[in-house]
């Protein structure tokens, strides 16, 4: 669930100790003391005081434990600074409890970092903190308290002097546990002096040896760990040469800059990571690469594995224990690469020379939930401060970063040839208002060209960017025409046949498939061509070739993905059909033909960046043909092959298509040319909800500066999800700073009533 603004707010008032009414004037006292802030929506760092036991262990980034609140319960805070005095009311003086972690978490940069998010994205530093270690490291999963063994000085002196009286075993005993450089456990001090534990138990009991309690974490298991045969770097292209020139001077240490790689799909942009890796690594930096969650495949993963020594892989299929160990191995300066998704932008490197986000368009990049950030953006961010380079890549870069790269706030790096000198693709566009019959899944075209591809021994990917059986259920009464929603969201109902069930793809309830219109007991008609579906078309038409659908129905199982890749590589399925998951980063140099079966599912959906998503998802799609020997084909179906998001996806003319969208855009003063900030109320009764907004909208149209428009309150186009009612505005302006200022002012004022919660989405890609 989400963590809004608004259940934060229900919460506040127990949090604030005495109400800011009855504070008392505050003087300076003497400390020192630990500024400490939590994840909560509270906006302040509490002060409390560090008792002696503690003055060596309290450091900022350190997570504390500290009496909260009128009841004084413990909570974990973090400390973000110490101070040797502070202005408080002496009678509420607080003393921090305990520490949580040594070392601290979170290093001088990363605080500084969280605190300009909490700034942008209007959040508390104490939630931007929170998000920045995994849940695994704060648990310290996987780890567990040992008892380990070291030598006091009073025996090595008794040893220096011939007073010491033992036997061999335990000469052997002290001897191992004197030379280590760290504790060791017991079990390691038998297996080195070869001896039974009751030897190590005999000098305990004698204080010879002394115990300590240590938490270390359980060994490493080697599951991930594949031992992938080293590959050196192919001969580079000249394009992939000149790219990484351009980059060298930041690369050896020139400071922060942002560069746009921007290449055709299969251009090589791997391929330029890799070199730019090499040079950080060579001068013992670590780099940073941020892939799409989608995107972190083992065909990935390999490709760094096979070029570096020490490569972290952080994804969300790591048991906590698992994200600890790697974590805390790249906290110790132990990796040199560190690949993973959104949240790996906050790893814990020490010495950070280079960040890469390949993909960079991809919206799985923005977080939807408190903090509700963009990670290209804390990245560049982040490079910031730490003085390196940032690079982002992709064949369709996201409006807002060409723009940046236009006005020259990026350096863009073009690959615009193949590497080999392969063509690009031919785009054939199938206009689906002459195909019949009407509602016909593959089209004669399509199907003709899925049987040469096939004959010529070619492998085929088809592409339908919906999952289900069926897409909606609609009353076939001309008087009626409902369609069948869901009973808890205002989402009409996909029908899934292997479940045999309606599905809410909002809120995943299930209900029995009906064939009647419940409101007038005629007919329903169920319609729209989901994955499903198409599958089933697909081996009426092709019953002798093995086909795979992946989409994230049939991928639930751990591996499945994998099992899947590999069998499309080893050509044992000729035909891959799915989701956008296969239009991503796949490499199979034996596909030739690429269908995409419905090129309109993102076009009519109400967000302003419905063509720029149709043009990317079919320029990516188009772009896993043609990679190898062969040439490739691309066969794109659609009711509409005179929108420009299509017409130029198919000359693969990216600046053709930006030009005149840009321009749409400005008109509009829509991103890139303004910032935008949407407000989200919602709860399960819609005019109180309304009302709510209505009246935050109120204040802030008094507070507002001109620069900053305001749209109305309307209904979300998703009116309804988990029976809570959605409004929603939005707040416009050419640049960021009046929209955080305006969004200080409203929360404190505005507590949502009881059961509203409030949502403040700062450049929201989820428009719905
Ligand atoms: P992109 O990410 O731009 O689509 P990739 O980096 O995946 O492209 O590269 C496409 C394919 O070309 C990969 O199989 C890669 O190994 C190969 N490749 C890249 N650069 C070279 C090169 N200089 N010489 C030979 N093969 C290359
Ligand atoms: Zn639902």
């Amino acid at each position: 669930m989400p963590e809004t603004v608004g259940d934060n707010f229900r919460r506040q008032a127990a949090l604030f100790e005495g109400g800011v009414e009855e504070a008392p004037a505050p003087v300076s006292v003497e400390g020192p003391f630990a500024g400490v802030v939590f994840n909560r929506p509270v906006d302040q760092v509490f002060s409390y005081r560090i008792p002696a036991g503690l003055r060596a262990k309290v450091v900022p980034g350190q997570r504390v434990r500290v009496p909260l609140g009128r009841g004084n319960s413990p909570s974990v805070g973090y400390c973000v600074s110490v101070d040797d005095s502070a202005e408080i009311d002496p009678r509420k003086v607080k003393d921090v409890i305990d520490v949580l972690d040594d070392p601290p978490l979170i290093d001088g940069a990363m605080l500084e970092l969280t605190r300009w998010m909490a700034g942008y994205y209007s959040c508390t530093w104490g939630q931007a903190l929170d998000a920045v270690v995994p849940a695994g490291v704060k648990r310290q999963a996987g780890t567990r308290v040992w008892k380990c063994l070291t030598v006091p000085e009073s025996t090595l002196a008794k040893k220096a002097d011939g007073s010491l009286k033992v036997n061999p075993k335990q000469a052997e005993v002290i001897d191992v546990v004197a030379r280590a450089s760290v504790p060791l456990t017991v079990a390691d001090v038998c297996n080195r002096a070869k001896v039974g534990p009751g030897v190590v138990d005999t000098l305990v009991k004698n204080g010879l040896i002394h115990t300590v309690k240590r938490r270390i974490s359980a060994p490493p298991p080697d599951a991930d760990e594949l031992d992938d045969a080293r590959r050196a770097a192919p001969e580079l292209m000249a394009e992939q040469k000149a790219a990484l020139e351009k980059l060298g001077p930041s690369l050896r240490g020139d400071g922060f800059a942002t560069f746009l790689l921007h290449g055709v799909t299969g251009s090589g942009k791997t391929e330029v990571y890799l070199g730019a890796i090499d040079e950080v690594v060579a001068r013992g930096r670590e780099a940073i690469v941020l892939v799409p969650e989608i995107s972190l495949t083992p065909q990935t993963i390999r490709r760094f594995r096979r070029r570096f020594d020490r490569v972290a892989v952080l994804h969300s299929h790591l048991s906590e224990a698992e994200r600890h160990r790697h974590w805390r191995s790249i906290a110790d300066g132990e990796v040199q690469v560190v690949v993973g998704a959104r949240s790996a932008v906050f790893a814990p490197t020490r010495r950070l020379g280079l960040i890469v986000i390949d993909e960079e368009h991809e919206s799985t990049f923005k977080q939807e939930t408190v903090p509700r950030y963009h990670a290209r953006d804390v990245a560049v961010k982040r490079a910031q401060l730490e003085g390196v380079p940032v690079l982002l890549g992709s064949a369709t870069p996201a409006l807002e970063t060409w723009r940046n790269a236009q006005t020259g706030r990026y350096t863009r790096i073009a690959l615009d040839e193949r590497v080999g000198a392969r063509p690009m693709p031919e785009v054939t566009l199938v206009d689906m208002r002459y195909e019949k019959p009407v509602g016909v899944v593959l089209s004669t075209p399509l199907k003709t060209a899925m049987t040469e591809a096939l004959d010529d021994g070619g492998q085929v990917i088809l592409l339908l960017n919906r999952r289900g059986f069926n897409t909606y259920a609609v009353c076939v009464n001309p008087g009626c025409r409902s369609v069948l929603k869901c009973l808890h969201c205002d989402v009409s109902l996909t029908y899934h046949q292997g479940r045999r069930k309606l599905v809410c793809h909002f809120c995943d309830a299930e209900r029995e498939r009906v064939p009647t219109c419940p409101t007038c007991r005629k007919l329903l008609y169920y319609g729209g061509i989901g994955t499903e579906r198409l599958e089933r078309e697909v081996r009426a038409a092709f019953p002798d070739q093995s086909i795979r659908r992946m989409d994230s129905d049939t991928m639930r199982g751990h591996g499945s993905h994998e099992r899947t890749l590999a069998a499309f590589k080893a050509g044992e399925v000729r035909i891959l059909l799915g989701t956008q998951m296969i239009a991503k980063g796949l490499d199979f140099p034996n596909v030739t033909l690429v269908g995409v079966v419905d090129a309109d599912t993102a076009l009519h959906l109400p967000d302003f960046r419905a063509a720029e998503r149709t043009f990317q998802i079919v320029t990516q799609v188009a772009g896993r043909t043609g990679r190898g020997e062969r040439s490739g084909q691309v066969l794109v179906q659609t009711f509409s092959p005179d929108v420009a998001a299509i017409a130029f996806a198919r000359e693969h003319d990216y600046a053709g298509f930006v030009e005149g969208e840009l321009i749409d855009r400005q008109k509009l003063g829509l991103p890139p040319f303004g910032r935008l900030v949407r407000l989200i109320a919602r709860g399960p009764d819609a005019m109180a909800v309304k009302a709510y907004l209505e009246a935050v909208h109120q204040a802030l149209m008094e507070a507002r500066p001109s620069v900053v428009a305001i749209t109305a309150v309307v209904p979300a186009p998703v009116e309804k999800i988990r029976n809570l009612y959605r409004f929603h505005l939005r707040m416009r302006c050419p640049s960021p700073k009046p929209l955080q200022d305006l969004l200080r002012a409203i929360p404190p004022q505005f507590p949502p009533p009881s059961g509203i919660e409030l949502a403040i989405d700062v450049d929201p890609i989820n428009l719905l």
